[in-house]
């Protein structure tokens, strides 16, 4: 008899745009093949947990089915590209989400294995040159490459922690190109200083046109200068620190065959969702949904999938995932509107966002018990690690006063704590590692505060620098400009002196 082994399948979704009807399809695989619960994952993805061997190939058919897939959603070349959800200006959107359809359409290996192995597509007869990818090459990229587009004043998608991010420059409502911004990310090994977490270097401007081209070339130079001698030094942020984001620079305008312009100004607030309503230019309306941890799920209480199943089966608009695992239930127009703001009524959701600020701006990775990394939990546990913080936020007044804070089951760093103000990282069962002073808007690093602290031993921890906070803090002074300056943990300015205190 064999053992029934279950696997977690991640739905690519560029941009993080789902139809009504993929939402619907992903809601029914949820039921009839996983766990009955949907994660929306921090690179705005599906994934669906708990899906039995047997039933992995009839998933993938029926994922294909709707025009979604999972090819290149994990393996050493670029994932699924993020993108801002932006709601107020709907013409922005419509053209960052293109740059990011058509980046991920042109990143996406040529290769036929996908189709042939889990859609009975024709074995076609090629020569080892045919096989050869056009982009990756014969060995593909020496790891995982990570893609997103913002629209200032939002980092939702958190540019600083990816390896290549375009950020919108928009002059007079239009989007007119995009600064260039190279080598972050966040995964890091305990015990071993030689990885890091690091933050991206913003090198250069490109015109709208030139993006898909940009992509390309600097995943051509990653693909030709990555380190594939050592996997723990192979991400494109130790490459464009072992050379310098100068020499990155040089290289990629020589691929180019033309010169990035120079960085055109640009400001971003935070890193955050927008909860509630918003109407844009165009009269549509865009609700934006608290989903904790990402997970989809019905309980006695709280029948959130269910609503959203309701939702969809009216909605013509579309569903956007958001890079903080929670979701816009967007383009809804004049007419629509009364009876998805019933509905999300009559499902418990339309206050879904009246929670504390700290709860609405936290994320947690899947971590244990689907994640095999998992050293600790992160999505079973940050809910309550942040009602036991909620107390003494109550008592100092700090309810309304969005800090970031994210807890991942090890330091891969899905979750990108280590540009949170606040950030757990699993070191052992029940036990993490405490990390303070990350940017409001992930701009920063954050830096180890106290390693292994048992989970009973988080709240005591924090409380005091929480009041001390709530009393001394300057005006407009975020939580985590406020513990450097008060002297809880130096200043990191880049990932090489991230380790040291
Ligand atoms: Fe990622 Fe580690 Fe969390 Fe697993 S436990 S999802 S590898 S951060």
């Amino acid at each position: 008899l064999e053992k029934a082994y279950s696997f977690m399948l991640r739905i690519r979704l560029p941009g993080g745009v789902s139809t009504s009807e993929q939402w619907l399809k992903t809601d029914w695989l949820a039921d009839t093949f996983a766990n009955g619960t949907i994660k929306l994952t921090t690179r705005q993805a599906f994934q669906l947990h708990g899906i039995i061997k047997t039933n992995l190939k009839r998933t993938i058919k029926e994922i294909n089915d709707v025009a979604m897939d999972t090819i290149a959603a994990c393996g050493d070349v670029n994932r699924n590209v993020m993108c801002n959800p932006n709601p107020f200006l709907s013409s922005v959107h419509a053209d960052a989400l293109q740059a990011a359809k058509d980046i991920s359409a042109h990143l996406t290996p040529a290769t036929r294995a996908y189709h042939e192995i889990w859609l009975d597509g024709e074995k076609v007869q090629t020569s080892e040159d045919d096989e050869q990818e056009p982009i990756y090459g014969k060995t593909y990229l020496p790891r995982k490459f990570k893609i997103t587009i913002a629209v200032p004043p939002s980092n939702d998608v958190d540019i600083f922690a990816n390896c290549l991010s375009f950020i919108a420059i928009v002059e007079d409502g239009k989007l007119v190109g995009y600064n260039v911004a190279v080598g972050g990310g966040m995964g890091s090994t305990h015990g071993n200083e030689a990885t890091y977490p690091r933050i991206a270097d913003v090198i250069g401007y490109c015109t709208k046109e030139q993006v898909v081209d940009v992509a390309e070339k600097v995943v051509m130079v990653q693909r030709d200068f990555g380190d594939r001698t050592d996997r723990k030094h192979s991400r494109f942020k130790y490459t464009v620190d072992d050379h310098g984001p100068e020499w990155i620079l040089a290289k990629l305008n020589e691929y180019l065959g033309y010169n990035l312009e120079p960085v055109r100004e640009y400001k971003f607030t935070d890193n955050g969702d927008r909860f509630g309503w918003v109407e844009d230019e165009t009269g549509d309306s865009h609700y934006t949904l608290f989903v904790e941890g990402g997970r989809v799920l019905d309980t006695a209480d709280y029948p959130m999938r269910t609503g959203l199943r309701e939702i969809a089966k009216i909605h013509d608009g579309d569903f956007r995932l958001t890079a903080n695992q929670n979701l816009m239930i967007a383009k809804i127009s004049k007419e629509k509107r009364p009876q998805i703001e019933a509905l999300l009524e009559k499902y418990g959701m339309a206050k879904s966002h009246e929670r504390s600020a700290l709860r609405l701006a936290t994320i947690a990775c899947v971590a244990l018990p689907t994640c095999a990394l998992a050293l600790a939990e992160a999505e079973r546990f940050l809910p309550e690690i942040v009602t036991q913080l909620e107390e003494k936020l109550e008592q100092v007044g700090l309810r309304h006063d969005s800090i970031t804070m994210r807890m991942t089951g090890c330091p891969n760093g899905c979750g990108r704590p280590f540009i949170s103000e606040i950030g757990f990282v699993g070191f052992g069962p029940n036990r993490y590692n405490v990390y303070l002073g990350g940017g409001h808007a992930g701009q920063r690093l954050s830096k180890l505060y106290r390693k292994d602290v048992p989970a009973s031993e988080i709240k005591p921890l924090l409380d005091p620098i929480l009041e001390h906070y709530a009393k001394e803090r300057q005006e407009g002074e975020h939580f985590g400009d406020f513990v450097i300056r008060a002297g809880y943990v130096e200043k990191t300015i880049q990932g090489g002196d991230f380790h040291k205190n």
